[in-house]
């Protein structure tokens, strides 16, 4: 029988953090009111967190281990939880204690009550965030609200509840490269929040280095507006405009027989014109490898392995 409640953990090498999850979590998921199951998604970990899991398996009735055949990154990992968790309501949650699990009651209590389909777990408070992560997470909730004419939370991350039609519409959406936390707003279900204090990382280091956050941010641009291709044009519209009149000066100088050095100005428009096309011919390539992977349609992870059914060959994935 199916559970009511999933509840989806992306894990990439969080061999320490693991046993502390469970400690918290279990508590928590026991004392509900529901029947649950706790998917475990092992986003190709490298360290001993495939064990670690196997070992909480054989205590712990209600996990469930997803195992990823390569690491395919946190958005991917947590829409592999979102196709195999079985529940009426899935709650997706970080493994590294970030989230407090004892949220999930109150997350849940508000779905009820309101009819919600979403329930957003907001930040009240990132004091535990550092200002680099606090002040580039401002701007980058207010471009993509900006852009994307969504109604996303500020400071919601990934930490919420979703009912099954809401995992169902998820799940059926052929986008690659699927940023969570825009694309659920967008689908436009009633939803309601809960506010909690993200805690620091319980153990180990953050999976999110500079280069992901910046992927993550071009994902999530990319995937809600075409403004930068617009943007793009622009640029060279008032670069076009700049150079004409450097041409009428140049021209005017020259007919009142001054003669320039020049090299300065030469050097910064070859410099200048280099750096706008290069930047535009990157704006459309951001535009062309999404398409790319569209036409591709290439799965973003391969489930090797589930606990409920075992070993999972290539041709049962869907
Ligand atoms: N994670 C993952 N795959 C990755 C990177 C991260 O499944 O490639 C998981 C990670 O184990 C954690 C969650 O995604 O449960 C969030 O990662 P992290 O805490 O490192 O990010 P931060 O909170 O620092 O933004
Ligand atoms: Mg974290």
């Amino acid at each position: 029988m199916s559970p009511e409640l999933s509840i989806v953990i992306p894990v990439y090498n969080e061999e320490d953090v693991l046993p502390l999850l469970a400690a918290r979590l279990r508590p928590v998921a026991d004392a509900l009111d529901t029947t649950y199951e706790v998917v475990a998604v092992d986003d190709g970990s490298s360290d001993s967190s495939p064990v670690v899991l196997q070992r909480m398996l054989r205590e712990w009735p209600q996990l469930r281990i997803v195992r990823l055949r390569a690491n395919a990154g946190h958005q991917a990992a947590i829409s592999a939880g979102l196709a195999s968790a079985r529940g009426g309501y899935v709650v997706t949650l970080d493994a590294d204690l970030q989230d407090p699990p004892e949220v999930i009651p109150e997350m849940l209590a508000q779905a009820r009550a309101h009819g919600a389909d979403v329930v957003y777990g907001v930040r009240s408070d990132r004091s535990t965030d550092s200002v680099f992560k606090r002040l580039s997470a401002r701007a980058f909730y207010r471009l993509i609200r900006v852009l994307s004419g969504t109604r996303a939370q500020v400071d919601a991350g990934d930490y919420r509840l979703m009912s099954r039609a809401t995992v169902n519409a998820i799940n059926a959406l052929p986008e690659h490269h699927r940023v969570l936390r825009f694309v659920v707003p967008a689908l436009g279900f009633p939803s309601a929040s809960v506010t909690y204090r993200r805690d620091e990382r319980a153990a180990g280091k953050s999976k999110y280095p500079l280069a992901k956050m910046i992927r993550l941010s071009l994902d999530s641009v990319t995937g809600f507006s075409t403004a930068p291709l617009r943007a793009a044009t622009w640029l060279g519209l008032v670069g076009g405009a700049a150079a004409f009149l450097l041409l009428a000066y140049a021209l005017v100088a020259s007919a009142s027989g001054h003669t320039l050095p020049g090299w300065t100005s030469t050097v910064v428009a070859v410099a200048g014109v280099g750096a706008v096309q290069l930047l535009c011919l990157g704006i459309l390539g951001e535009y062309v490898g999404r398409m790319y992977a569209h036409l591709q349609a290439r799965p973003t992870y391969f489930v090797a392995y589930d606990s409920l059914t075992g070993p999972v060959t290539p041709a049962d994935e869907p």
